[in-house]
C-alpha cells in the first residue's frame, strides 16, 4: 500500500515538470489553486532540454498555412522577452538563398513580409532582403557558388531553455505550490469514473542537512541517512532524465486531487497507459537531433537558416553558449522516448550540409563536442510528412475518466498561453469562478526588480555579467552567499568562470538534488564543451564542504555524473 503522506487536498495535480506542467502548475498557484508538481527526473530534464531553444513566431509553419499559431508564438515571443529578459534575448538570423533552392527569393520574401504583418506592435526589427555582397559581408564564410543573396529577420533564442522552465517552477513554489522530483507517477487512483489522485514512486531520502526550498512535503520527505539519490538512478542512453529503478532505495505515496492533468510530453501515452485501460495514441513523436561544435573556419557571427539539399529542409547554424549548435532533423520515433539517441546519419547529415553551406568548416565527427536529441510531443497522425504534422497544443480528455487531461504538442514558446487555457479550464471543471490570470505581465524569478541589500560583495565584472546572464536579478542572492561566506567566491570551471556559491545555491535554493542537476539544469556548467566533466570534481567538494556531503556521497553522485554524460559523446 502506498502511503498517503499529504494530509491536505490538492485541487490539481501536475504530472512533468517540463515547461508545460511548470508552466501550469506556475499559472494555477499564482491563481490561487494548491498544486501538487510531479517529475520523474528533474525539473526540466526532457524535452523541454533537448530543443532548439528557440523562441519564435515559426517562420516554417507559414508554409503550411499556421497563421493562428504563427500570430500565437509572435505575441507570446514578445511577452517572453518581458517577463523573462535575462533569459529570453533578441536572435538577428539570416537566410540565405540560392539558385536550386525549393523556396525561390520571392517566396523567401512573401513570407518575411507575412511574418511582419503578423508581428505588427511588435518590438523586434522587421526583415531586409541582402544583395550578395551585403550577405558576404556579414557572412564571410557562406558558400558563395550561387548565392543570390540572403533574407535577415529577428526572433529570439532561450540560451537556457532548462532555466526558463526552473524558474517557472520557482515561481509555482513561490506562491505555494509543491514541486516534487525523482517522483514517478504509476497510476491514477480512481472513484466513480473519475480520476481522484495519483500513485507515485519516489527515491528515498535526499540528504537531511540540505534545507528544501518548499517547508512542505520535501521536508518531509528529506529526513533520512545521507546518501543521495545516486544509487537507484540508472542514466538513459543519451544522458537525459535517468530512469528510477525498483529498489530498497525508493518509496510508494499517493496523493489526491480532483483534477490530474498530464503534461508527460512524449511520455504521455505510457502515463495513460499505466492503469491499464487506455491503449489510445495521443502521440506521435517526431526525433530531432542536435551537435555542439566549437567556433570553426567561417563560423557566422549571425544564426544561419538555411534549406538542407538532400531533403529540402530548413536547419539552423546557431551561434550557441560560446559555441555552435547545428540541426536539427525531423523523424518518426515510436520507442521509448527515455532511450532517444542520435543515429549516424543524422550525424552526417548535420556535417554534411553544414560543410556545404560554410565550405571552410570542414567539420568531421571528431570535432563535435557533444550531441542530444529529443523526440517532439506531436498530435498522433498518420501518413503525414513529418514536417508538416502541427506544432500547435492540444488539451485532450481522457476517454476513459473524468478530470484526467493530457496536454498534446505545443512549443517551448508558447507554453504561456498553453498553461493560462488549461487552468482556465481547471477552474470551469472545479465549478469555481476563474481569477484573472496575470503571467502575461508577471515577471518570472529572475526579472522581478529587487533592491541591492546593504553590504553585498562587490564581484569581478566577468563574475557579475555571467550570474545576471543565469540568475537574473537573483544573483543577487548568490552574492549575498558570498558576503557570508567569501570562500564561495572561489572559480570552480575555467571556462564558464562559474563560483562555488552557485553550487550552494543551487541545492538550497533552486531545488537541485543530484549535482547532475546542478551542473547540467541550475549552473549550466555541463552544457560547456566538456559537459562539465573538468568541473565535476571541483563542484562534488563543494558540496561535501559546504552542504556536508559525506565521502561516499561525493563517489556516488560524481560516478552517476560521469556515467550519465558519457551517453552524449557518442559522434
Ligand atoms: C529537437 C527539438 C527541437 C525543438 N525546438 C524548439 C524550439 O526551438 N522552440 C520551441 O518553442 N519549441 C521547440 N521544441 C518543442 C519543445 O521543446 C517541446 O514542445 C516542449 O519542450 C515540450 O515540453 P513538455 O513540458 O510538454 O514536455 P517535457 O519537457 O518532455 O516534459 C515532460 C516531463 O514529464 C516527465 N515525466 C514523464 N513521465 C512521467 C511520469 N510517469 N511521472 C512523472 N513525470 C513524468 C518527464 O521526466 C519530463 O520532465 C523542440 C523540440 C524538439 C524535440
Amino acid at each position: 500500500m502506498p502511503s498517503e503522506i499529504f494530509n491536505d487536498q490538492f485541487d490539481v495535480i501536475v504530472i512533468g515538470a517540463g515547461i508545460n506542467g511548470a508552466g501550469i502548475a506556475r499559472d494555477a498557484a499564482m491563481r490561487g489553486l494548491k498544486v501538487l508538481l510531479l517529475d520523474k527526473g528533474d525539473i526540466g530534464s526532457g524535452t523541454s532540454s533537448w530543443s532548439t531553444r528557440l523562441i519564435h513566431g515559426g517562420l516554417r509553419y507559414l508554409e503550411y498555412g499556421e497563421l493562428g499559431l504563427v500570430r500565437e508564438s509572435l505575441r507570446e515571443r514578445e511577452c517572453l522577452m518581458k517577463i523573462a529578459p535575462h533569459l529570453v534575448r533578441p536572435l538577428r538570423i539570416l537566410v540565405p538563398m540560392y539558385k536550386h533552392g525549393q523556396r525561390g527569393v520571392w517566396k523567401i520574401r512573401a513570407g518575411m513580409i507575412a511574418y511582419d504583418v503578423l508581428s505588427l506592435g511588435k518590438s523586434l526589427p522587421h526583415h531586409r532582403m541582402l544583395t550578395v555582397s551585403e550577405t558576404l559581408q556579414q557572412a564571410p564564410g557562406l558558400n558563395r557558388k550561387d548565392l543570390l543573396g540572403a533574407a535577415v529577420y529577428f526572433d529570439a533564442q532561450v540560451e537556457y531553455a532548462e532555466r526558463l522552465v526552473l524558474e517557472n517552477a520557482l515561481s509555482a513554489v513561490e506562491h505555494g505550490a509543491t514541486v516534487i522530483t525523482y517522483a514517478r507517477v504509476d497510476k491514477f487512483q480512481i472513484q466513480d469514473g473519475k480520476v481522484c489522485g495519483v500513485e507515485f514512486t519516489r527515491l528515498q531520502s535526499p540528504p537531511s542537512n540540505v534545507q528544501r526550498l518548499n517547508s512542505g512535503v520535501q521536508d518531509e520527505m528529506s529526513r533520512g541517512e545521507e546518501g543521495g539519490l545516486a544509487p537507484a538512478l540508472t542514466p538513459t542512453p543519451q544522458g537525459s532524465s535517468p530512469i528510477i529503478r525498483e529498489g530498497s532505495d525508493v518509496e510508494h505515496h499517493s496523493a489526491s486531487a480532483p483534477i490530474v492533468i498530464n503534461a508527460a510530453g512524449p511520455w504521455i501515452d505510457q502515463v495513460l497507459g499505466a492503469n491499464g485501460q487506455d491503449s489510445s495514441r495521443r502521440i506521435g513523436g517526431t526525433k530531432g537531433s542536435h551537435l555542439i561544435v566549437a567556433p570553426f573556419g567561417g563560423a557566422p557571427e549571425n544564426t544561419i537558416y538555411v534549406e538542407a539539399e538532400t531533403d529540402r529542409r530548413p536547419f539552423f547554424i546557431i551561434p550557441w553558449n560560446g559555441n555552435y549548435l547545428i540541426g536539427t532533423t525531423d523523424i518518426r520515433y515510436d520507442a521509448d522516448p527515455d532511450h532517444v539517441r542520435i543515429e549516424a546519419e543524422e550525424i552526417e547529415y548535420l556535417l554534411r550540409e553544414t560543410n556545404r553551406v560554410i565550405p571552410n568548416a570542414q567539420l568531421t565527427r571528431a570535432q563535435i563536442l557533444y550531441t542530444y536529441s529529443g523526440v517532439r510531443p506531436l498530435p498522433f497522425v498518420t501518413e503525414k510528412d513529418e514536417q508538416s504534422i502541427t506544432r500547435k497544443h492540444f488539451i485532450r480528455a481522457s476517454q476513459h475518466l473524468d478530470n484526467l487531461f493530457s496536454i498534446v504538442g505545443g512549443k517551448l514558446t508558447t507554453y504561456r498561453s498553453l498553461a493560462e487555457e488549461t487552468v482556465d479550464l481547471i477552474f470551469k471543471r472545479l465549478g469555481r469562478s476563474k481569477p484573472a490570470c496575470t503571467t502575461i505581465q508577471a515577471a518570472l524569478p529572475g526579472a522581478v526588480a529587487r533592491r541591492r541589500a546593504a553590504g553585498l560583495c562587490e564581484l569581478p565584472e566577468a563574475t557579475s555579467h555571467r550570474l545576471a546572464r543565469i540568475y537574473g536579478t537573483r544573483s543577487s542572492e548568490v552574492a549575498q552567499l558570498i558576503s557570508d561566506d567569501p570562500s564561495l567566491n572561489k572559480v570552480f570551471d575555467q571556462e564558464t568562470g562559474a563560483i562555488a556559491a552557485e553550487v550552494v545555491f543551487a541545492f538550497k535554493h533552486e531545488l537541485a538534488q543530484t549535482l547532475s542537476d546542478c551542473l547540467l539544469r541550475r549552473t549550466m556548467v555541463g552544457l560547456n564543451s566538456t559537459c562539465g566533466l573538468k568541473a565535476v570534481d571541483a563542484a562534488a567538494s563543494i558540496a561535501q564542504k559546504h552542504l556536508g556531503w559525506s565521502a561516499s556521497r561525493v563517489a556516488q553522485e560524481t560516478g552517476a555524473y560521469r556515467m550519465e554524460i558519457s551517453g552524449r559523446f557518442r559522434r
